[in-house]
């Protein structure tokens, strides 16, 4: 070790990569980990984190393994190292053969590679950890670290085995690296990378050439023609954050109409991965001016002279707001983050959000299979890819599922790093602990409509736009550039004035209705998503609040026409627990919806107050749902009642 702290770092900088400097952070951090520190690093987009493994990757002596969630990026990186004549690197994820994959885990074993990228679920082979304990690892690298967390905006079942595996592997320094986590998320990291001595590294978020303007709407109309209004003022290339694949296409193919001049093109998981590597490579060698895109555009798109981001909805998180509106402008020039709202997107969140969770049929079904698939020898085999057609499921439910069932020792992964997968089951104990299974997403899912509620509040604050992004990271905001945002220079909100006049001839109404189809939404469904976000959101924060002179606000929420809210005010009084509200919660007992009359009765359960047991016996006597009946007979069960 003592050798490579006095090692000339500029003069190998300048060898292998040719740069004159390090940038920020750079060489304190690689002095680290050449002296075999932990390193957590948070560094904003464009700061040069891949230099801080891939030059002490060059010089330690054994391998450095870089576990990054995206295939695309790991292989422009090997490429780009490649290109600056160095070969040592490589990268062993789900894209390669058989054949391929045999041929660079030998490489590995004969000491070929100095870099080696790998994706996360390829540590839940048991072969490659055996591969990894066999071979000389110098340093671990787990880039995009704040998938780790679950409090963070992205987190991935996956990243939880690297922690284990750090274990297994003896002491191997760390590099964390991420560009956004606020203060819970560091700490997951710690925690779960078991990064006990550690050196934190964490540059300034602020963006000082980046301008922030929030703009909302009244009606989808407006926003749309104030996008226009806006996208016919920018020159050079954008990038525009659509909630959906649907209303992705939808927008790009409307932009195309009323902006012929400019190449558009659209992006998001849906189309096949070939169409996306031709996207992506057209909008990086600058042949597309704009592309309309879901969240999964971005990562490891590194081009420097974006001049615009621009967010049509409001954004899931934080994080993820910045993180996206941060790949504007990292040459360093000036570009513009707009994002233009209106206060239905946040239901659509509400709407999309709930359907990424397993709800308690998905887990039954998956349950169900598992337990059917079970081979003798008590081993459920599969595809991974047929598993995630079952019924109601997908790749993110079922990871989560087996994720938890995982850490509530209710199985075990055999393996899991390609299609086939081999898990060992414990029925019983899959079944005891489906409760706390199922609590554990519900409380996954809460975290995220947390996550949602910061982004609104950002939206709606009065304070200066850099100012909230940068404390909701825990920064203080030093210095103000001249040009900030729109409430700071509020002569930056665009006048619809200026919007062209011949626009206003347009039938917008029917425009929208032709290109936008998943906009026309059945009245009542509309109507309750837009009660349960006011009404709702009030529920929750009276409840969270615990104000018992909200307590007659709450019982008039229990009347609501959206199902959503009833919901959330019975969860509220059940938090509260005051027995004032029994008389109004027992009514929710014979409430039309059964999920309003579950969360009746874990109110009353709450509540405690024996008034309610006619009611409780009155529901079993009806027909009622499974999970309501389980519900019931164990409050009676509490209450020493006979049924
Ligand atoms: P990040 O991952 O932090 O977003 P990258 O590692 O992709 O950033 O680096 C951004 C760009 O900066 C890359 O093109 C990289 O080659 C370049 N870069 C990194 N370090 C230096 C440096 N010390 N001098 C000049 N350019 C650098």
């Amino acid at each position: 070790m003592h050798d490579l702290q006095m090692i000339d770092l500029r003069g190998a900088l300048q060898q292998h990569f040719g740069f004159a400097e390090f940038r920020g952070a750079q060489e304190a951090i690689i002095r680290d980990l050449l002296a075999g520190e932990n390193v957590l690093g948070i560094m904003t987009t464009g700061a040069g984190k891949s230099l801080c493994y891939q030059l002490p990757a060059l010089l330690l002596p054994g391998v450095t393994l870089v576990i990054s969630p995206l295939i695309a990026l790991m292989q422009d990186q090997v490429d780009q190292l490649h290109r600056r004549g160095i070969p040592q690197a490589t990268y062993i994820n789900s894209s390669l053969n058989y054949n391929e994959l045999r041929q660079r885990m030998d490489g590995m074993r004969q000491g070929r590679y100095k870099l080696v990228y790998i994706a996360p679920e390829r540590l839940r082979s048991q072969e490659f950890v055996s591969l990894l304990q066999e071979i000389p690892v110098s340093l671990f690298v787990v880039d995009e670290a704040h998938c780790i967390s679950e409090w963070g905006h992205d987190f991935r079942t996956d990243y939880l085995q690297i922690g284990d595996v750090r274990k297994r592997l003896g002491r191997v320094p760390v590099l964390a690296l991420t560009a956004t986590a606020t203060r819970e998320v560091q700490e997951d990291i710690l925690i779960h990378l078991r990064m006990e001595d550690c050196r934190k590294f964490v540059t300034g978020f602020d963006r000082p050439n980046l301008t922030f303007l929030f703009k909302r709407e009244e009606t989808r109309e407006d926003k749309y023609r104030e996008a226009l209004a806006f996208l016919r003022k920018q020159q050079g290339t954008g990038i525009i954050y659509a909630p959906s694949r649907n209303e992705c296409e939808e927008v790009a193919r409307f932009l195309q109409r009323m902006l012929p001049d400019s190449s558009i093109a659209f992006y998001h998981a849906g189309l096949h991965p070939e169409e996306r590597r031709i996207v992506q490579d057209e909008f990086m060698r600058g042949q597309t001016r704009i592309v309309v895109a879901t969240n999964a555009f971005g990562m490891g798109i590194d081009k420097s002279d974006i001049r615009f981001v621009l967010h049509l909805h409001v954004p899931a998180s934080v994080e993820g707001y910045y993180q996206e509106a941060g790949r504007a402008g990292r040459d360093g020039q000036p570009a513009l983050c707009m994002t233009i709202y209106n206060e239905q997107d946040r239901a659509i969140h509400h709407f999309f959000l709930k359907r990424e969770f397993p709800t308690e049929r998905e887990f039954d079904t998956a349950f169900d299979r598992i337990a059917y698939g079970i081979s003798p020898d008590g081993v459920f085999r599969g595809s991974w890819r047929e598993m995630t057609r079952w019924p109601g499921l997908d790749d993110d439910k079922l990871s989560l599922l087996i994720h938890h069932w995982e850490s509530y020792g209710c199985l075990t992964v055999l393996d899991m790093a390609g299609d086939s997968v081999a898990i060992r089951p414990e029925l019983d104990r899959m079944q005891g602990r489906r409760t706390d299974v199922l609590q554990q997403v519900e409380r996954l899912k809460m975290r995220r409509f947390g996550k949602l509620n910061r982004v609104v509040d950002l939206l709606r604050s009065p304070v200066c736009r850099r100012e909230g992004i940068l404390a909701y990271f825990g920064e203080v905001l030093r210095s103000r550039p001249d040009v900030c945002c729109d409430v700071c220079n509020p002569e930056l909100h665009l006048n619809p004035t200026l919007v062209d006049a011949a626009l206003h001839r347009l039938d917008w109404q029917q425009i929208l209705a032709d290109l936008m189809p998943m906009h026309r939404l059945d009245p009542n469904q509309a109507q309750d998503m837009r009660l349960s976000m006011t009404e709702g959101e009030e529920a929750l924060r009276v409840g969270n609040e615990k104000n018992t002179d909200e307590l007659p606000r709450l019982f008039e929420l229990l009347g609501s026409p959206s199902v959503t809210t009833r919901r959330m005010a019975c969860s509220a009084l059940g938090k509260i627990g005051h027995p004032d509200a029994v008389p109004h919660l027992l009514p929710r007992l014979q409430d039309s919806n059964p999920q309003v009359r579950q969360y009746a009765l874990k109110a009353l359960e709450k509540i405690d107050d024996r008034r309610c047991i006619p009611a409780v016996h009155a529901l079993l006597r009806r027909e009622e749902k499974e999970y309501n009946i389980r519900q019931a007979r164990n409050m009676l069960d509490q209450w020493g009642e006979v049924y």
